[in-house]
């Protein structure tokens, strides 16, 4: 099946009503009889270049039994064959491996029609018993036909046509088969088209119907891997700001940071100053906005020098990234900071009013887990507090690091 490409949503409808009331490919919706043909078509065409080839075989082996029956015309026959039905048989599998469907049915139906023909011309210059014999061969080869062509009904039933008309005209000219086994020939072609027909549309109803359900399952599988990946988004990010939350930036941290060859890591800590001030000021909705546009500024700068961030909870905030190529994470800290100052959040009042940010940061050279890193620069942002808000202060190295 042609799986990965995404379905047309618009077909979800359509697929229940052709499973609840089954009908023929003709009588579905465009759409759906389109999905079928683009599913179906590269199989199709493998099927009808096996028929193909399997037809072209049989119509050479097909010497021997001319050979037994009506020796004299048995190489004209095999010549006939192998002149006409080799080059369509050609042209149908060249048909097929450049996906013309249709020219591949059109040269698949003339093949066969040519093979029944030449059977009841040969037939017509021998006994009864043999005429009658290849009659029913000939019924035969149709009703298998009918059976194993990856065609629909309607298709069927114009290869049935085709193919019953050749091998009864052959009956007529040149040499007319006696009336009785005209007859014969009739009863059995008609038992035979209407048998095959009848099993080729049971056929039908079983395959589309597992086609229908594979759509359905498709679509079933399409509305589970959306809502995971909802769950996924739902469960890694902060319904708040929209900001990754702790747990996901720990993921990026381990993925992404671990590693020494990436140079030094910085992790910034941040926190909005005097925010339960700011709350008590101007209500816990507005707080509320102003978290999402800090967060939104501190988003845009971290991503700006290739770093990730999260909101860690509350009004504060984690951001790490690599110090290299000249990167100052110091730098990029003071840039954060300013660029929060210059916000001016609209509170409702007449006045907008500004928050300040303090950040302690701490850098690790590989090696320290992220934890390591946030209990540094932790202690660093209780001494930016402490020394007046609104600045960065530098974590102490580690001892790991002042000894190596
Ligand atoms: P400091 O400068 O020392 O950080 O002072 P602070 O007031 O910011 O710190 P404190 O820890 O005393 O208070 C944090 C406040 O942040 C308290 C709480 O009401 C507020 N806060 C935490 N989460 C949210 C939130 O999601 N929305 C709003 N509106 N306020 C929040
Ligand atoms: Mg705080
Ligand atoms: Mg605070």
């Amino acid at each position: 099946m042609g799986e990965k490409s995404v379905l047309d949503p618009a077909l979800r409808p359509m697929v229940t009503t052709a499973l609840a009331q089954p009908v023929m490919l003709g009588e579905w919706p465009q759409p759906l009889r389109r999905q079928w043909y683009a599913d179906r078509k590269a199989q199709m065409l493998v099927e009808l270049a096996f028929v193909l080839k399997l037809g072209f075989g049989l119509a050479i082996m097909a010497f021997i039994t001319d050979w037994l029956v009506v020796r004299d015309l048995a190489w004209t026959a095999l010549a006939i064959r192998v002149g006409t039905i080799g080059p369509i048989t050609a042209i149908g599998l060249w048909a097929a491996r450049s996906g013309r469907v249709a020219l591949a049915n059109i040269a698949t139906t003339i093949a066969l029609s040519i093979f029944g023909a030449v059977a009841m011309w040969v037939a017509a210059h021998g006994t009864p018993a043999d005429i009658a014999r290849y009659s029913m061969a000939i019924v035969v080869t149709m009703l298998a036909a009918l059976f194993v062509l990856p065609m629909s009904i309607a298709h069927k039933l114009r290869v049935a046509l085709v193919f019953f008309l050749a091998s009864t005209l052959a009956a007529f000219f040149p040499e007319p088969i006696p009336p009785e086994l005209l007859i014969h020939h009739f009863a059995a072609g008609a038992i035979a088209g209407i048998g095959g027909l009848l099993l080729a549309m049971r056929n039908w109803h079983m395959e589309s119907r597992s086609f229908l359900l594979s759509l359905q399952l498709r679509f079933d599988r399409e509305d589970l891997e959306q809502s995971n990946a909802l769950l996924r988004e739902l469960s890694e990010s902060d319904p708040l700001t929209g900001l990754s939350n702790r747990r996901s930036l720990e993921r990026v941290f381990e993925d992404e940071y671990i590693d020494r060859s990436a140079g030094a890591t910085a992790l910034l800590m941040v926190d909005v100053d005097h925010f339960k001030r700011f709350n008590d000021r101007f209500g816990h909705q507005i707080g509320d906005s102003c978290l999402v546009e800090v967060a939104r500024e501190l988003e845009r700068c971290i991503e700006h020098h290739g770093g990730h961030i999260a909101r860690f909870g509350g009004e504060e905030f984690i951001a790490i990234l690599h110090e290299q190529g000249g990167r100052d994470a110091e730098a990029i800290a003071e840039e954060m900071r300013e660029a929060v100052a210059s916000l001016t959040i609209e509170t409702g009042q007449r006045k907008p009013c500004a928050v300040n940010i303090s950040i302690g940061m701490a850098r690790g050279r590989g090696g320290q887990s992220m934890g390591q890193l946030i209990a540094r620069a932790d202690e660093a942002l209780y001494r930016a507090k402490q020394n007046g808000r609104n600045r960065v202060e530098v974590a102490y190295a580690a001892m790991d690091e002042l000894v190596g």
